[in-house]
């Protein structure tokens, strides 16, 4: 495959393409077939420590370039990706599996982060007030946070990157990113977009490996690195908070979710059944957006199960290379494995599949659209992020049921409703416990709204205005007068 040939395949610091110092190499593979793409460098601490040196040295002279500048350089960025959507989107597709169609849709959304904060990067604004006493006048501006680290999974290779790149950049900081390890490949080729948008040298290194525990605690330890941005799963994201509280780094946190979905009884079922496969089948249902918790109103559940089972079994699945495939492989056989035990472990507790539920043979990680009615309490389904195309629906009664069972979760990401309603959306809407809530839909990233989560999803927001915050600092100036 050219796409695969042609993106670089070594770490990227200081601007240069280089090995890794012990010349070690990690296997990219597709895992709709589950064959080697070809081999990217595999970096050790001693390969990350250089990055950062690069990005602190750089650190100084990017804070100083004027906002124009680089905001223009993710306006250019933000075209070139563009333009070679279909390179990139198929580039996606075949490290991570997703079909075509959607990987041309995380182009398209990818690229977005970087046009708004190309926007947003000359605004960045101060004030000057009056203290109180009439004395003082307060002078207040915004710096760059300094040398970041930006950690990001492999179910949007494209935009879990843009997203934490654009603001880091527009915000004129130094970046070391580090990728995850099943996805290198579209990180490698967004270093080269910017470095032809006109980054300069050292304002973005890249470091793909993996021994990520290793590579990634010495620098946040080194006392360099002033801000770390992670997604991934909660588990790791409490590992790192405690690594970074021994040199207080600023974080930003995008963790787990166990996203419910309400659907009530005034509900127009179209529309909540066609939400409900979006916010399901989105990604494979590898999105930590997705409908984890299907909750249906015990009147209308026969009907909903009936025609989400329909729109479920009716889907292809296949290699997301090949036209007409809606459902491509997961990510790994791990990831496949994890999902269907969730599977076995509910029907063992007396859950029926209404589609789906079987191990697939041949090759490749694929995994079949899955429908669940009659979940025990107890299934490990409802506490778990379970990753694939498994809709696991339960029944309720009132809304004050629906609200608590909805809540009943550490985790508080993403949560959609159905209703037509506004009375009860609202309502509903102000008392689930989630940073983000789809009324109406099952869609709910989008580049100009505040993304992120409460409880153990996460600290921070990412996108909207607020995301370049996450970027800077405040910093006020004292001038008395008269
Ligand atoms: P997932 O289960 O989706 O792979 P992870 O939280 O394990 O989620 O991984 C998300 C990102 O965090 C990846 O880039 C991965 O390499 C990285 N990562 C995993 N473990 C650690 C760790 N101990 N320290 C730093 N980064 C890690």
């Amino acid at each position: 495959m050219t796409v695969v040939r042609d993106v670089p395949k070594q770490l990227f610091i200081g601007g240069d393409w280089q090995d890794a110092e012990s010349g070690r190499t990690l296997s990219v593979d597709n895992p709709a077939t589950g064959e080697e793409l070809c081999q990217v460098a595999d970096a050790a601490p001693a390969d990350g420590r250089r990055a950062v040196e690069a990005a602190v040295a750089a650190q100084a002279a990017w804070a100083a370039t004027p906002p124009r500048v680089r905001s223009e350089i993710l306006r250019r960025a933000y075209d070139i990706i563009i333009e070679r959507t279909e390179d990139l989107a198929l580039l996606m597709t075949l490290e991570m599996g997703k079909p075509l169609a959607e990987a041309r849709a995380e182009v398209a959304y990818g690229a977005e982060f970087f046009r708004w904060f190309s926007e947003e990067a000359v605004r960045i604004d101060g004030g000057m007030m009056t203290a109180p006493d009439g004395r003082n006048r307060l002078l207040v501006t915004r710096q760059p946070v300094g040398p970041c680290l930006l950690i990001t999974p492999w179910n949007f290779p494209l935009a879990m990157g843009t997203r934490k790149i654009g603001p880091a950049i527009a915000a004129g900081c130094t970046i070391v990113l580090k990728p995850a390890p099943q996805t290198p490949l579209t990180s490698l080729a967004l270093a080269e977009i910017l470095t032809e948008a006109g980054l300069p040298a050292g304002v973005l290194n890249i470091v793909t490996t993996t021994d990520a525990a290793g590579v990634v605690e010495p620098l946040l330890r080194g006392g360099q690195i002033r801000k770390l941005s992670f997604t991934g799963s909660t588990q790791v994201g409490r590992i790192l908070l405690a690594q970074c509280a021994d040199t207080v780094i600023r974080t930003s946190m995008e963790l787990g979710g166990n996203a419910p979905l309400v659907v009530f009884d005034d509900a127009d079922l179209d529309v909540a059944v066609e939400g409900t496969m979006v916010a399901k089948m989105r990604n494979m249902g590898e999105s930590c957006c997705a409908a984890n918790r299907i909750l249906v109103q015990s009147s209308v559940a026969e009907e909903f199960a009936s025609r989400l089972t329909a729109r479920m079994a009716a889907l292809t699945v296949g290699p997301g290379t090949e036209p007409g495939t809606d459902v491509g492989p997961l990510i790994d056989l791990a990831g496949r494995s994890k999902a269907h035990d969730l599977v076995r472990d509910a029907v063992k507790r007396g859950a029926t599949a209404l589609t789906g539920g079987e191990l697939p043979e041949g090759p490749g990680c694929f995994y079949p659209p899955t429908v669940l009615t009659g979940i025990a309490p107890d299934a490990a389904i409802i506490d778990n992020e379970i990753f694939g195309p498994v809709a696991a629906i339960r029944t309720f009664e009132t809304e004050e049921e629906a609200v608590t069972a909805a809540n009943d979760t550490e985790f508080g990401l993403a949560a959609y409703l159905f209703t037509q309603n506004l009375d009860r959306a609202l309502r509903v809407a102000e008392r689930l416990e989630s940073g983000m809530i789809g009324i109406n839909t099952g869609l709910v990233s989008n580049p100009a709204a505040p993304f992120g989560g409460v409880k153990q999803s996460g600290l921070g927001r990412e996108g909207g205005r607020v995301g370049i915050d996450e970027f800077l600092e405040y910093k006020y100036m004292a001038v008395p007068v008269g």
